[in-house]
């Protein structure tokens, strides 16, 4: 499959719960996996913490979120789902948890990664991020680089489980609440990323699908779509781009601003970036 100008085979997906990707991407991960591209989910914490029922215990809520997350996945054709069992709220990224994300990087050899940003700590003025979130993000961005990638981290998964270093295409980080980033058209998969997050029974409040709805709508109309979900993307395969200037340009400028005084020079004007569109 093609996007933008990306040739993508195998995606995955590395976030810290059970139901975290049916809230943020399920609508382009059935898009996706409609159009043939092979996607596996990495759940790295077991969700045994979201419960307030005083009766639950945490092996039954793992159980049962092990077994929604499933279910959902099923309905949005994605192939794997790996858990990697860590205590939900208590994560960290640790050599161990950062060990563990890189091994299925390597088996599954993505061309895609969806990661958590690590960055996001508060949304505007009601949300702050679960810790888990930002773990599971950085522990993401770190296998990027390093841990994935280089042959010489973890040297074990190479030696003894005989897995390639593997670095992805590209980084689609979850840009929360829609804020900025590249648009993913939704509309055709929205109502499978509906069913798909319905599965998700024992953590649904009351208002959840109509809120999932406005986000995808407002995310959406930014772009000229019934409904959208937005990533920032990191390309990684492209090498830096050349300094647009020469070294000698540049002495040359410098040189011609330093005979004019400071305060003459126009401000420089800056325009807001227009919010790309992306099927
Ligand atoms: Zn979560």
């Amino acid at each position: 499959m093609k996007f933008e100008d990306l040739d993508i085979q195998r995606a995955l997906v590395v976030y810290a719960h059970p139901d975290d990707a049916e809230f943020s991407l399920a609508g382009t991960v059935a898009k996706w996996a409609k159009a043939g591209v092979e996607i596996t989910y990495c759940m790295i914490t077991n969700g045994a913490s979201g419960s307030d029922d005083p009766k639950m215990t945490r092996d039954r809520l793992r159980d049962t979120r092990y077994a929604e997350q499933r279910e959902a996945a099923a309905i949005l054709g994605v192939k794997h789902c790996e858990f990697l069992g860590y205590e939900d709220g208590y994560l960290y990224p640790t050599l161990e948890v950062r060990r563990d994300v890189s091994r299925q990087i390597r088996i599954h050899k993505p061309d895609v990664l969806f990661a958590q940003d690590p960055t996001m700590r508060i949304a505007a003025d009601f949300y702050v991020n679960h810790p888990d979130h930002i773990a599971a993000g950085e522990v993401a961005l770190r296998s990027i680089n390093p841990d994935a990638s280089t042959r010489q981290m973890f040297p074990e998964l190479w030696t003894e489980e005989h897995l390639e270093p593997h670095k992805p295409k590209a980084l689609f980080l979850e840009t929360f609440g829609g804020g900025g980033g590249t648009v993913v058209d939704i509309g055709r998969t929205l109502e499978t990323k509906i069913k798909a997050l319905l599965a998700h029974r024992s953590q649904l409040w009351p208002d959840a699908e109509r809120i999932v709805r406005e986000w995808a709508r407002s995310t959406g109309k930014a772009a000229g779509y019934r409904a959208g979900e937005s990533f920032r993307i990191v390309r990684l395969e492209r090498p830096p781009e050349r300094p647009k200037r020469s070294i000698a340009a540049a002495r040359g400028k410098r040189a011609s601003q330093s005979r004019s005084p400071r305060s003459t020079r126009a401000p420089r004007k800056v325009t807001p970036s227009r919010r790309k569109r992306a099927r």
